[in-house]
């Protein structure tokens, strides 16, 4: 037979480990000892509650107390909790990840495990991280039970004796190391607690003088509470204290369930008008209260960390260290989750209340955006609620947008409209529907002009993420839109038709054109516009375009967003008629002012240009005058 025998683990090598290794960042030591003192005050108030034992009415106002002596160089956390038994501390203390909150649990199974935190028995020794000793004073809840002193310095031993304490609970002190002495500053300490122990379930007080003392954190944090019973004022307001920022958010969600898991927090969307400030945004994942970590990837979806937010998930499986978690599919399923309720809260509000929904549209659109970018399976719950506004201000989303907006080809009429209709049915079943949009209104008023006096309308594409998002549209949606920004396909959107059109006069028309005209690189057209009163306009591929565009978003050097420029003359304009009977001076003249006119309107002339320009009109107003 094989002998059989226990590993042995000797402690004077483990210490040094654990308190090196098991945690990524001192500062939680601080969380772990006041989250023992909320443990031991939620397992006495099970205990009275189940009625164990009878409540001391003298010691009921459950509480943590801190308090610092910097003369003695000790930090100090007491709680008036459950309290210990001499036994109870060699047991729970003194053995190594023997964890009490696991004992209690299986032994109170009944009354449930909620509430409580520990769970791993090794949150005591992250204390040995910033001290050199720590002393532990308790007295157990039992009946007739002494106060037990305990003492050590972390390495391998330590003493235990009674000890004289009147009250229930524990006191631990913690003489704290040299090289630590920030945890004995005041400041320190508050802000240590303001982050880790906001929203813990019972008042914790520092430096407590019985009287107008107030707690340092909120025991019932907003987000528990039901959304139907939370103002907008409340929401406000814990947001302002929460995230110390003093723009109200624009917008709220509110996420509360209970199952497949239970889930409680509030994702604000705050105020942001450039990509460097979507980055600040912090999601704060807490456990029972407690708090674990920002913006952690498995749980909370990337692209929510853009918001600010508070999620607290008693399921999800923590290891040891807090701060990690387990590599486990229920954290991606909370993850998609959270996603999910997301989509679910946004979709609701679109149905229900279309038009706080598009009060609200242009603060969220940028986060919504960006969220269908990063992750499809958001796209694909929110497609249909992505809404764009159009030339008539109002808002639609895409399918609404082509449903009542015809667009180009289904407008041409007469002609046209009969020699390209074998070509438009079979456009309906494979290609995309052309959506013109504007990015710049002010910069794009002249289009713009045309374009709705020619009856066509277009979507309003203005923030600095649409450029990427029209494509990203087009990536996952390639049969159904395709984007031209409304200088990019003039031609095809405003031309009358074929009706009139003569080639060989057009021909001509180009080349007088191109033979007088000083830019060289911009290529010449002629057609016929639905819109006479101007001469000619600039269009601009928008494939090119977007290419210079993208290259310039990531700094890629000598991008050109105007290659492809082309010039369309209008035919349909006076000016243009008379062009190829005009005298050789005169033609000069007016090819490179209708130029330079077309430019303007589309973007800025060079230099060189912009004084020929101004030459040109000066000479006209002299004519005008004489
Ligand atoms: P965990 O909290 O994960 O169980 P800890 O190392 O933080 O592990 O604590 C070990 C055990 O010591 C606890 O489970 C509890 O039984 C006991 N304990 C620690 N602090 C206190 C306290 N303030 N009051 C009562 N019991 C405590
Ligand atoms: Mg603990």
């Amino acid at each position: 037979m094989a002998k059989q025998g226990n590993i042995q683990i000797a402690s004077e090598n483990m210490m040094p480990i654990i308190k090196k290794w098991l945690y990524s960042d001192k500062d939680i030591f601080l969380r772990e000892i006041v989250a023992n003192g909320i443990d031991a005050i939620t397992k006495y108030r099970k205990l009275v509650e189940m009625g164990e034992t009878a409540e001391d009415e003298s010691n009921k106002n459950y509480c943590i107390k801190i308090s610092v002596d910097k003369d003695a160089k000790t930090l100090t956390v007491e709680d008036n909790g459950i309290g210990m038994t001499e036994n109870e501390v060699e047991k729970y203390i003194t053995q190594i990840a023997f964890s009490g909150a696991a004992d209690f649990l299986a032994k109170y199974e009944k009354a449930g495990g909620d509430g409580i935190i520990g769970h791993f028995g090794l949150g005591f020794y992250s204390a040995y991280m910033v001290s050199e000793n720590i002393e532990i004073f308790t007295k157990s809840y039992r009946e007739g039970a002494k106060g037990v002193h305990w003492e050590s310095d972390g390495e391998s031993t330590y003493t235990i004796e009674d000890c004289d304490k009147a009250e229930r609970g524990t006191r631990i002190v913690m003489h704290i190391a040299k090289e630590e002495k920030e945890f004995l500053d005041e400041g320190r300490i508050r802000s240590l607690i303001e982050k880790y122990c906001a929203f813990m379930p019972y008042d914790i007080y520092y430096n407590f003088t019985g009287k107008d003392d107030k707690a340092l954190n909120d025991t019932h944090p907003l987000y528990l509470k039901n959304p139907k019973e939370c103002t907008d004022e409340e929401y406000k307001e814990f947001y302002r204290k929460t995230f110390h920022d003093y723009h109200d958010p624009l917008f709220w969600i509110h996420l509360n369930m209970e199952y497949p898991f239970r889930l409680k927090g509030i994702l604000y969307f705050p105020k942001v008008k450039s990509k460097v400030e979507l980055e600040r945004g912090k999601v704060k994942l807490y456990c029972n209260q407690v708090y674990i970590a920002d913006n952690i990837k498995e749980v909370i979806p990337e692209f929510l960390t853009l918001l600010n937010g508070v999620i607290d998930c008693p399921d999800i499986p923590l290891n040891v260290s807090r701060s990690f978690l387990q590599n486990d599919r229920q954290v991606q399923k909370i993850s998609k989750h959270i996603t999910k309720k997301v989509a679910d809260k946004l979709t609701g509000l679109f149905k229900t209340d279309r038009k706080k929904y598009q009060q609200c549209w242009n603060d969220i659109s940028v986060f919504i955006k960006l969220g269908c970018i990063k992750d499809e399976d958001f796209y694909s719950k929110v497609k249909d609620i992505i809404i764009f506004k159009d030339l008539n201000g109002e808002y639609k989303n895409l399918d609404e947008f082509i449903g009542k907006a015809p667009q180009a080809e289904a407008n041409a009429e007469g002609e046209s409209a009969a020699a390209e209709g074998d070509k438009a049915e079979e456009k309906k079943e494979e290609q995309p529907t052309t959506i013109y949009y504007i990015s710049d209104e002010a910069g794009q008023a002249q289009y713009i002009d045309m374009f709705k006096n020619a009856g066509l309308n277009a979507i309003v594409c203005d923030t600095f993420i649409d450029t990427h998002f029209v494509s990203y549209l087009e990536y996952k949606e390639p049969t159904k839109y395709r984007f031209m920004r409304i200088d990019a396909d003039v031609d095809a959107a405003l031309k009358n038709g074929e009706a009139g059109k003569d080639e060989e006069a057009d021909k001509a028309l180009v080349e007088a054109f191109k033979a007088v005209l000083k830019n060289t690189s911009v290529a010449v057209k002629a057609e016929k516009l639905k819109n006479a009163e101007v001469p000619a306009i600039i269009n601009v591929s928008e494939f090119s375009r977007r290419f210079g565009e993208m290259n310039a978003f990531y700094g890629i050097a000598g991008a050109d967003a105007d290659r492809d420029m082309t010039l369309i003359l209008n035919t349909a304009n006076p000016v243009i008629e008379a062009f190829t009977g005009l005298d050789e001076q005169k033609k000069t003249f007016v090819a490179n002012q209708v130029y330079y006119m077309a430019r303007l309107a589309y973007k800025k002339l060079s230099p060189e240009e912009m004084k020929e320009f101004a030459e040109n009109n000066a000479a006209l107003l002299k004519n005008y005058i004489d």
